[in-house]
């Protein structure tokens, strides 16, 4: 289909669709099948400007409702994300690629965000200390920024956005949002369904775009906060610019997320977690396991995981019992596949997913499950992020070496290990420098009563995303300090010292 007879996505500002004037547009392309879907403005500078204002007005109102009101508006959100769950898991995967039971798993791990966000009375409180000195109370309160900022990136189009704008809003700040632009229609559907469910005008705006529009993002005067996740590379970029204009950022970035096999696991249960932590999303996700490191006699595993591998169906997210989808773009296959070209002189690869042959969809992105084994720190597809069905097996000695192999890579998204043992999972544990940690759980990404915590060159800024640290990132703390003279007060005079007197 050509892109003249495909509709074009609208920004949202105050309440409204809007139909952007740019002229700079971008197709949203089905990657099973390369069908264009949509096309997507990159929005001017100027509709930029106008969603931070409507945001900005909003602002002054809604700050002010009440904790209740905005908590209902969260309750009927879930609701009706939950009534359209099919609806919202079929754009995704269209735009997407990802199976749908996966494309409904991202719905679901958002919904529980929003869900969460509904809880706001209890999370967004105060402090109060009585008598710090005589007749007089501390208190403090936790009250929004103002216009806050998200920009995701495309493997979560509905999870990574439902991150960042309920918490935001929950919290009494105003929001603009700018989706990846590579798959922006299910986080648009997302944005409906909140101004349905109650969000009023101007509290939830949405541009689209790529660098500039990021760019006129980390720069605007009024923007007070921004939540990213994407790249290592756009996410430093995004954090130091912000950061420069004085904004409160927090970046969550890419990764290499290793798992640690030891001989006394549960054999059948790890293959299977591994092939589907490896394999799932074809690999495109954050937490995926794109590292195993096979310790002591796990070692000869190897032909039993590629065996694990092989069982799994490739083809387009739509049909019945596929397990790997295709890549987002022509791009991604592109860069996906260079990298196995680069790894085969590297490392023995032993499974090979380049040739996969899809039936019915000869033009979509498919890579199969591919596995490189002897994989060593210092070869490119150690030392870079594939973000494909790939997965790199190591080995290691014993649990010691295994660690000190994680702790020395500098990312530190997720982790996981493998083992029947107590003593070797505490250990691991406690030694381990990685921000999440998994025990027999392959892909360990906190549900929201916990935060996000991905560390190292997986994050910059101290606070991640829902949970505890998101209502700590999206609010200022202020503290009242209050004193009360009554008739009976005795008056001592003037105070020449900072003591509370
Ligand atoms: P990306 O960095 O290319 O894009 C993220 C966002 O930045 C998009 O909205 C995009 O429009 C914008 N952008 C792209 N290039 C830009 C530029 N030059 N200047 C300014 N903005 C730009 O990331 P992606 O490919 O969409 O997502 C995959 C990456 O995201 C992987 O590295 C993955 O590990 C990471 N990720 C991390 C987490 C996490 O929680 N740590 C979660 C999901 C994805």
């Amino acid at each position: 289909m050509s892109a003249q007879n495909v509709p074009q996505i609208p920004l949202f500002i105050n309440g409204k669709k809007v139909s952007s004037k740019s002229t700079n547009l971008r197709n949203v392309v089905n990657p099973a099948t390369q069908e264009v879907l949509a096309v997507v403005p990159f929005a001017t500078i100027d509709e930029v400007n106008q969603a931070v204002e409507s945001a900005r007005e909003a602002f002054k109102t809604w700050k002010k409702v009440p904790i209740g009101t905005r908590s209902r508006i969260f309750l009927k959100y879930q609701q009706l994300i939950r009534d359209n769950m099919k609806e919202l898991a079929a754009i995704l995967t269209a735009e997407q690629g990802k199976t749908l039971a996966d494309a409904e798993g991202d719905v679901f791990r958002g919904l529980e965000v929003v869900e969460h966000a509904s809880g706001i009375g209890n999370l967004q409180l105060g402090e109060f200390a009585n008598n710090v000195a005589n007749g007089v109370d501390t208190y403090s309160i936790l009250q929004p920024l103002g216009v806050c900022a998200g920009i995701t990136p495309f493997n979560f189009p509905a999870m990574i956005p439902l991150w960042m704008f309920p918490m935001a809003i929950a919290t009494g700040n105003t929001f603009v949002l700018k989706p990846s632009e590579q798959d922006p229609m299910v986080t648009m559907r997302l944005v409906e369904l909140a101004h349905e469910a109650g969000v009023p005008p101007g509290v939830l705006n949405v541009v689209h775009g790529g660098e500039e529009v990021v760019n006129a993002i980390c720069d605007h005067p009024h923007i007070k906060a921004i939540s990213f996740v994407g790249s290592t590379k756009v996410g430093t970029h995004v954090y130091n610019r912000a950061s420069l204009n004085g904004k409160r950022v927090q970046c969550m970035m890419g990764a290499k997320n290793h798992a640690i096999v030891m001989p006394d696991a549960n054999k059948e249960q790890t293959l299977n977690n591994l092939a589907g932590a490896a394999f799932g999303a074809a690999g495109q996700r954050c937490m995926a396991i794109s590292v195993a490191i096979l310790v002591g006699e796990a070692k000869d595993w190897v032909a039993d995981l590629v065996a694990k591998a092989q069982t799994l169906k490739v083809s387009a997210g739509v049909e019945t019992g596929t397990d790997v989808g295709p890549l987002v773009s022509k791009d991604a296959h592109k860069r996906v596949t260079g990298f196995i070209e680069k790894g085969e002189s590297e490392a023995a690869l032993v499974l090979d997913g380049r040739k996969v042959q899809v039936k019915g969809y000869e033009s979509g992105n498919f890579v199969g499950p591919t596995i490189f084994s002897g994989v060593k720190q210092g070869m490119v597809i150690y030392d870079q992020e594939i973000f494909g069905p790939v997965l790199c097996i190591s080995f290691a000695a014993n649990i010691d070496e295994a660690i000190e192999m994680i702790n020395a890579n500098p990312n530190g998204n997720g982790t996981a290990i493998f083992t029947q043992s107590g003593a070797a999972a505490r250990k691991f544990q406690e030694e381990i420098d990685v921000g999440q940690v998994g025990i027999n759980v392959p892909i360990p990404v906190p549900v929201p009563m916990f935060s996000f915590t991905g560390s190292r060159a997986s994050k910059l800024g101290d606070l991640g995303p829902y949970g505890k640290q998101v209502i700590a990132f999206y609010t200022q703390t202020k503290t009242v300090t209050e004193r009360w003279f009554d008739d009976s007060t005795v008056a001592t005079g003037v105070n020449t010292t900072i003591s509370l007197k």
